[in-house]
């Protein structure tokens, strides 16, 4: 038997899975980033290492790669790559997104479906992870189309999902007009009516509060943060980037919850209204989002404010930033910007919206950093909620579920100052990569080797 090393060292764990992953540098991000918080917990608990816990965690259960074949409208036929990357399952059926969007690849769905196995085990409920998705662009579709190519993707998905088995949920390109046309597809297919997927509309089967749940939930860590500190988000001036459901939530909330939001963007540039957004301009903006997607500069237009075209708000003057768009948007120049310009808490809605060195940047100045696994996972836990309601075929109240948010999102912020008190702060990547890891890494233990 070959004898087994008794620590792990990141630069050569990492070789490792760089060699079996080779070009998956959004996925060799994310490990990395859990890899540096975990291995020096591992390294004092040695059960760990002798079951390779950290490099079953890295590998998926599996990786389904399928063809998704349609017909746009003037007849031609078209063809798309669909994934569904069930990650882990050690605490619950799968439970992740699906993107439709042009930049899917392995990579991509591989680093959010890792991801998602933390952030899922932070939520408190029985979660496993998976992403899925598509390289397939509803922006530029007919409705008939996008239902066409909905309906051939879940043909193909339907036979790896299920209530018992794998859930997804919408992401980025996946709002509840396509969520619709699958679970539709999903229930002919099958000829049940089951909770297989979540984000679904009201009137049949989802819940109250999940299109909310990222974005409030996003707010609502930041509440904790300051809370912790002594401080109140009232009057503090806050960047949102995107516009797109989670932006628009976290925006609402921030303002009912007494900030300033000052900036929102999209994928043309970015709105500046020092004046700060209120209820009715929010409005306008989820209207104008709302299928067919507006631009911002017509929001910019109507409220006579400063469009700036093709650039993102991290060049303002903000107490809060709160990014809500997309994977690394905020580099190292932004993130330093950011900080000279006084900005004293980032709270990520998207998933994993800075980059590895925008990470460093903001925890060398220690202001607040709530990472995106715990400061996003208000979303999935609504989705969790939703499967629940789903099982015992009831539907909860408004006030019932966004009480059951609020107290998901403290019991994250709790454990992440349970595993990420420092001498005189809290380290909240840490806490949230070593909380979510411990609870999978023990069911993991307990099933023995499979
Ligand atoms: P949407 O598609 O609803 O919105 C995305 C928004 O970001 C849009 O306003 C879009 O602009 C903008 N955007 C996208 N890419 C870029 C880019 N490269 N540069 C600038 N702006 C960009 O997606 P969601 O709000 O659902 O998701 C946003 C993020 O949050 C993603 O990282 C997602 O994985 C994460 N997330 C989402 C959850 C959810 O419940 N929806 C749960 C947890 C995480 P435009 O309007 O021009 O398209």
């Amino acid at each position: 038997m070959l004898a087994r090393s008794n620590s792990l060292n990141i630069d050569e764990f990492m070789q490792g899975l760089i060699k079996r992953n080779p070009d998956e540098t959004e996925f060799h991000q994310a490990v990395e980033e859990v890899a540096t918080s975990v291995i020096p917990y591992i390294n004092e608990n040695p059960k760990y290492i002798e079951h390779q816990i950290l490099e079953r965690l890295t590998e998926p259960d599996r990786t389904i790669i399928f063809r998704v074949c349609w017909e746009d409208d003037e007849g031609n036929i078209r063809t798309n790559r669909g994934y569904r990357v069930q990650f882990n399952n050690a605490i619950g059926p799968y439970k992740g997104g699906l993107r439709f969007h042009p930049s899917v690849n392995l990579s991509i769905l591989k680093f959010l479906g890792f991801e998602q196995t933390f952030k899922n085990s932070l939520t408190t409920l029985p979660m496993g992870s998976g992403k899925g998705g598509a390289d397939f662009n509803p922006k530029e579709k007919s409705e008939r189309e996008v239902m066409r190519f909905c309906q051939a993707f879940m043909t193909e998905l339907s036979k790896h999902i299920g209530e018992h088995r794998d859930v997804p949920a919408g992401d980025i390109g996946v709002g509840s007009r396509e969520i619709s046309f699958m679970f539709g597809k999903y229930k002919q297919l099958k000829n049940e009516f089951t909770g297989a997927l979540t984000g679904k509309a009201l009137e049949f089967g989802g819940s109250l509060i999940r299109k909310e749940a990222t974005g409030y939930g996003c707010a609502y860590f930041m509440e904790e943060m300051l809370k912790h500190k002594g401080d109140t988000l009232d009057g503090k001036i806050c960047l949102v980037s995107g516009s797109g459901n989670v932006a628009q939530f976290a925006a609402q909330k921030i303002i009912q919850l007494g900030g300033k939001v000052i900036a929102m963007s999209d994928t043309t540039g970015f709105v500046h209204d020092p004046d700060g957004l209120n209820e009715e301009k929010l409005e306008y903006i989820i209207e104008l989002k709302t299928h067919p997607r507006g631009k911002l500069s017509e929001f910019a237009d109507e409220y006579k404010c400063k469009f700036h075209k093709d650039k993102s708000p991290w060049s303002l003057k903000a107490d809060l930033a709160f990014p809500c768009a997309t994977q690394n948007e905020i580099d190292e120049a932004d993130a330093k910007l950011l900080i000279k310009n006084g900005c004293i808490g980032i709270s990520e809605g998207a998933n994993m919206p800075s980059t590895k060195a925008a990470v460093e940047v903001f925890r060398e100045a220690e202001i607040l950093f709530g990472p995106s696994k715990a400061a996003n996972a208000g979303g999935v836990a609504v989705s969790g909620l939703e499967m629940t309601q789903n099982s015992i075929r009831m539907a909860w109240h408004r006030d019932e579920l966004e009480e059951r948010l609020k107290k998901i999102m403290q019991s994250i912020h709790q454990q992440c100052i349970n595993y990420g008190v420092e001498k005189d702060r809290i380290d909240y990547l840490k806490g949230a990569n070593l909380a979510g890891f411990v609870k999978v890494a023990n069911a993991m233990l307990a099933y023995g080797v499979i």
